[in-house]
């Protein structure tokens, strides 16, 4: 099981329970993550058992994680892969809106970066929007996969009531969507 903390990207963890943003395995082990809006991301080499989890909010998106993280995998397995990546349920673009300080905060430091295409302003009101999902799809085309490489899900966990959304639960937020990806 990860738990998503710090930027680290972990290699072949011992632990049960792995504080880092990813982790690369090719362990016979099953390694499982919780989301809530953000994006969760798989990676899998099928030939040569190789297993990436990622847990990708928007920071995670802003410093480009998945550029270091394919950086190590490279190091760790050399040579030529063929990778399937999978871009699970997170919050989509249309309700994924930066308000208040925080939101300011988000909306200047993507505003002054290679993102900025990716926020929106809203139809007259003050308030941005911004799309994890096209940033990523741009950083992945960025560091050579195509899309056909790539399987996404269209769901939208602040919409769809049976997925858990940190927008929608606030306090009472379960952090509740469980995606698993293993060798077994
Ligand atoms: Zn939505």
């Amino acid at each position: 099981m990860m738990e998503p903390r710090g930027h680290a990207i972990a290699f072949n963890p011992t632990a049960d329970l792995v504080h880092a943003h990813g982790i690369i395995s090719d362990q016979k082990k099953v390694w499982g993550l919780r989301t809530s809006d953000c994006l969760p991301f798989i990676v899998l080499d099928e030939k040569n058992h190789r297993i990436g989890v990622l847990h990708l909010g928007w920071w995670q998106i802003y410093i480009n994680l998945t550029s270091t993280f394919f950086n190590t995998w490279s190091e760790k397995f050399p040579g030529k892969n063929n990778l399937k990546l999978f871009i699970g349920p997170s919050i989509c673009a249309k309700c994924f809106t930066f308000t208040g300080p925080k939101g300011w905060l988000r909306i200047i430091l993507f505003y002054l970066s290679p993102l900025r295409k990716h926020l929106k302003k809203m139809e007259g009101k003050g308030s941005y929007i911004f799309d994890l999902k096209e940033a990523l799809l741009e950083q992945l085309v960025s560091q050579g996969f195509s899309l056909s490489d790539i399987t996404i899900s269209h769901e939208c966990t602040f919409e769809n009531e049976n997925l858990s959304s940190y927008r929608r639960e606030r306090a009472g937020r379960k952090n509740s969507n469980f995606v698993v990806a293993g060798r077994i």
